[in-house]
């Protein structure tokens, strides 16, 4: 079931009620109540729908439920020269396994950082093929990103990712139903520094050093799908230090499988 039609269901309950209250088939009180509840309904299968941090249309991993202070790094939308290099020399240095959600076009243009990403011992996952909203495609539709998605990463390392990480973290029950049948795993995240706003270096690592608690995912982007435009120089520049005070914090870095 889409999202898109439990919300036309609450639309029509709505209006519904308050017809029925102008019409005064119902009490105008109760028909306003009514109206008053289905929009909150409607409102509700929305959030849950764009929120990343919940399970109600399916499984999805937005955190790990560990007591450890494990922390898992992810990276969206690449590869996306040269920022994905700099994030991968950072990360060597300093001796962190992180995950990348890649957008497959963008795989395709690198094979050569994918490679790279695998060669350093990183996780690898889909974000798709093309970073399409997948809220908006339908079922056959849906599958196909996905698994062309998966596809492109497995042509290049030889590894079938299992997890996905759907664009903008937007799920309903048709993209989680997709998901499982091609056995991916959903994951979004529970720490969200907006690192493509460009809020600047020091509120990027404030947010995600502030936001980190045991078994968190923090979502940053190497790159930027489908634009390609934009800078990500100051998710680089914030990185030393974010796994600098993590790290002094107590905390490990781990994929999101560890979690
Ligand atoms: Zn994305």
């Amino acid at each position: 079931m889409r999202m898109i039609w439990l919300l036309t269901a609450a639309t029509v309950a709505c209006l519904l009620f308050l017809a029925g209250g102008y019409f005064n088939k119902i009490k105008k009180r109760i028909a306003l109540l009514g109206a008053v509840i289905c929009i909150l309904v409607g409102g509700g299968f929305l959030l849950l729908a764009v929120l990343p941090g919940n399970s109600f249309y399916g499984k999805v991993l937005y955190r790990g439920t560990t007591k450890e202070k494990l922390v898992a790094l992810t990276f969206d939308d690449g590869p996306y020269p040269p920022y994905t290099e700099q994030i991968l020399a950072v990360l060597k240095e300093k001796k962190v396994p992180a995950t990348f959600f890649l957008v497959g076009e963008n795989a395709k243009a690198h094979p050569d950082l994918v490679r790279e990403e695998e060669a350093q011992g990183h996780l690898l996952g889909t974000h798709t093929y093309d970073h399409k909203d997948l809220l908006r495609l339908g079922g056959p539709d849906i599958r196909s990103e996905l698994s062309a998605g998966v596809k492109i990463v497995e042509d290049i390392t030889g590894k079938r990712p299992i997890f996905v990480r759907p664009p903008h973290g937007f799920k309903d029950f048709a993209v989680l139903e997709q998901v499982e049948a091609l056995n991916l795993k959903a994951v979004n995240w529970s720490v969200l520094p907006k690192d493509w706003t460009k809020p600047g270096v020091d509120v990027i690592v404030h947010r995600v050093v502030d936001g980190v608690k045991p078994g968190s995912i923090v979502l940053l982007h190497d790159g930027d799908s489908p634009a390609r435009k934009a800078s990500r120089q100051q998710t680089v520049d914030a990185l030393p230090t974010i796994i600098d005070q993590l790290r002094e914090k107590g905390y490990i870095f781990v994929t999101v499988d560890k979690l």
